[in-house]
């Protein structure tokens, strides 16, 4: 019998599994790479094989629809912009007419390309495009060469790959998989994603040999680990919390209709952090009172032009009609060099960013706010204004707001009054709470920041990871002044930050007198168990 081997890796999704391991091996296909005279034929051929992509995507999409919910079918939405997307063909047409390569060869080579810039990138969330453009190329490439993906397994197993797209995931069925143990990826892979929407563990950074192939294995996807050859007494424990598990998600889906009160009566609202449509709907499937903090970054990301007053109404709109009189708040553009967006700075997290960006450029500010406040004529919208340091700068916004205002007014264009809030997330901000408390009609704490800006720590620095401590009582100081002043001046206070979501925190932050808690709405319904069991 082989000794039991320990491999530590990170969390992806949670959950723990027992079985075989099955090793996917991808081998070192490369596709033909052949220098062509006919440009023509090659590039029909790869028009041909962009249709016929665009076509099992859609494919992909309804099937992910059905088992996922919409939310995750977006994924491959997502990659049928990609192969739309304008610098993409033309990346790929160069190489075929001035580079003379094959289309198999011109597609991994434009891929490669923007495989390599995105995931340069510091922002997590748009290394995970990253991703996309992977599975997009192996798509082309499967259809260009005639090699179709084969998950052929007559049992569930562990499956373990250096990486797997989200497209190859749908493909198998999700009862054959027990748990994923992949090398690449992060937490916001679509992948990674998708299989926690299904409820599948995933464990990352960890390369399983294929010599392991058949092996037994033990995967706890809340702490990382992976046990292969596990011994008798590690399975008895994972026996059981498997079991456990089950009678667990099982219990907790009774929280979906119900209200998060303690036992003494306190009422605390969770609402869900959202970074567009698709997040509403997991949001919404999970019981959320209203929305939070949409993330609207995902309007700006991925273009040249600035959206139009118009592309920010619609997609607005969508939102707020989904959410059917929900309270949504949208806290507008929260961009800088940190996420990859304008001119490379020095210290991108203190630059140009954020409401800065706004007040520098009206431009951009102004159709943003003509379409909440038009889409606020479908339900109850809010508006967040993020990085706020100053009493000046909420009398800026007013200004603008004003302005937008009085343009659709003057247009004769259908709009409604909006609420707005303010993020506490620099310390200034926290410490003059007492004044701004009566500029806006809510405070929202976005801890993410305020621990990075108090701390004096970036937040996206993974080397000082073990010094960013959102507990740290000056942080946790902050929260309960900026509580209290807002309640003195009788406006409600939600954290959206991710201490929001942290249950070893969620009694000191009621006792402090927080309202309500926005949250991924994957963390919404152990949330509200949590609320409901607290004295
Ligand atoms: C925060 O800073 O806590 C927050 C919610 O905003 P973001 O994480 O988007 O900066
Ligand atoms: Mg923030």
């Amino acid at each position: 019998m082989s000794e039991m081997i320990e491999n530590k890796g990170r969390s992806g999704a949670p959950g723990y599994a027992l079985g075989r391991l099955f090793v996917y091996e991808r081998g070192s296909y490369r596709p033909p790479h052949i220098r062509i005279k006919d440009t023509d034929i090659e590039l029909e051929r790869f028009e041909s094989a962009k249709e016929a992509a665009i076509e099992s995507l859609k494919e992909a999409s309804e099937r992910t629809g059905k088992r996922a919910g919409a939310a995750n079918a977006e994924i491959f939405k997502a990659q049928q912009m990609i192969l739309l997307d304008e610098d993409y063909n033309v990346r790929i047409g160069v190489n075929i007419v001035s580079g003379h390569m094959n289309a198999e060869w011109a597609v991994s080579e434009a891929s490669r390309y923007f495989y390599e810039r995105f995931s340069g990138m510091r922002d997590e969330g748009v290394r995970a495009k990253a991703m996309d453009i992977k599975d997009v190329a192996n798509r082309l490439i499967r259809i260009l060469t005639g090699t179709e993906f084969v998950f052929d397994i007559k049992e569930p197993v562990i499956l373990a790959a250096s990486y797997l797209s989200p497209s190859e995931l749908v493909q198998i069925d999700s009862e054959m998989i027990k748990a994923l143990v992949l090398l690449e990826g992060s937490a916001y892979s679509h992948v990674v994603i998708l299989a926690k929407t299904i409820g599948i563990p995933v464990v990352l950074g960890v390369d399983v040999c294929s010599g392991s192939n058949g092996h037994e294995a033990v995967i706890d996807g809340n702490t990382g680990q992976v046990f292969i050859d596990p011994d008798d007494g590690l399975k008895d424990r994972y026996r059981s919390l498997i079991d456990e598990e089950k009678v667990h998600s099982l219990k907790l889906r009774d929280y979906i209709g119900r209200d998060a009160v303690t036992k003494s009566g306190r009422k605390v609202s969770v609402y869900a952090n959202i970074s567009g449509i698709s997040g509403a709907d997991m949001a919404l499937e999970n019981g959320c009172e209203g929305i939070g903090l949409t993330r609207t970054e995902f309007m700006f990301l991925d273009r040249k032009t600035m959206p139009s007053e118009e592309e920010h109404f619609n997609a607005y709109k969508d939102i707020v009609l989904k959410c059917s009189g929900k309270r949504v708040v949208f806290r507008t553009l929260d961009l800088g060099a940190d996420k990859g967006f304008g001119e490379i700075e020095e210290n991108p997290a203190l630059g140009r960013r954020a409401i800065r960006i706004c007040l520098t450029n009206s431009e951009i500010f102004i159709p943003q706010l003509k379409g909440l406040l038009r889409a606020a004529v479908y339900g109850d919208v809010a508006i967040l204004y993020p990085m706020i340091t100053s009493v000046d700068e909420m009398r800026c916004i007013a200004d603008l707001l004003n302005e937008a205002d009085d343009e659709l007014t003057r247009a004769g264009v259908m709009h409604d009054s909006v609420k707005q809030g303010i993020m506490i997330e620099t310390p200034a901000a926290a410490m003059i709470s007492d004044e701004l408390a009566h500029m806006a009609d809510f405070f929202s704490i976005g801890t993410n920041d305020l621990t990075q800006f108090s701390l004096a720590i970036d937040r996206q620095n993974k080397d000082l990871a073990r010094f960013y401590n959102p507990y740290h009582e000056g942080v946790l100081k902050m929260i309960a002044l900026t509580i209290e002043n807002a309640h003195k001046a009788g406006i409600e206070v939600t954290i959206c930050g991710e201490l929001a979501a942290d249950l070893s925190i969620t009694k000191r932050l009621i006792d402090m007198g927080v309202d309500a808690l926005s949250v991924s709405p994957a963390s919404i319904l152990q949330l509200k168990e949590l609320i409901c069991s607290l004295d």
